[in-house]
């Protein structure tokens, strides 16, 4: 599942339910929509292939 902070707008992805931004720690945080991921799976392409090979 993929995430966003209201607070920072980071995107991260966690297998179990977040409570919290890994980034600024606040609390703000909810399941992307359809576009943040597209979003986020765009930019792990684009800097974090390797983390993308290590998850499949
Ligand atoms: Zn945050």
């Amino acid at each position: 599942m993929i995430y966003l902070c209201e607070d920072c707008h980071y995107l991260f992805r966690s297998s179990e339910p977040a409570e919290r931004c890994p980034d600024c720690g606040k609390i703000h945080i909810r399941p992307a929509n359809e576009k943040e991921q597209k979003e986020f799976w765009s930019y792990q392409k684009e800097f974090h292939p390797e983390l993308l090979a290590a998850n499949h």
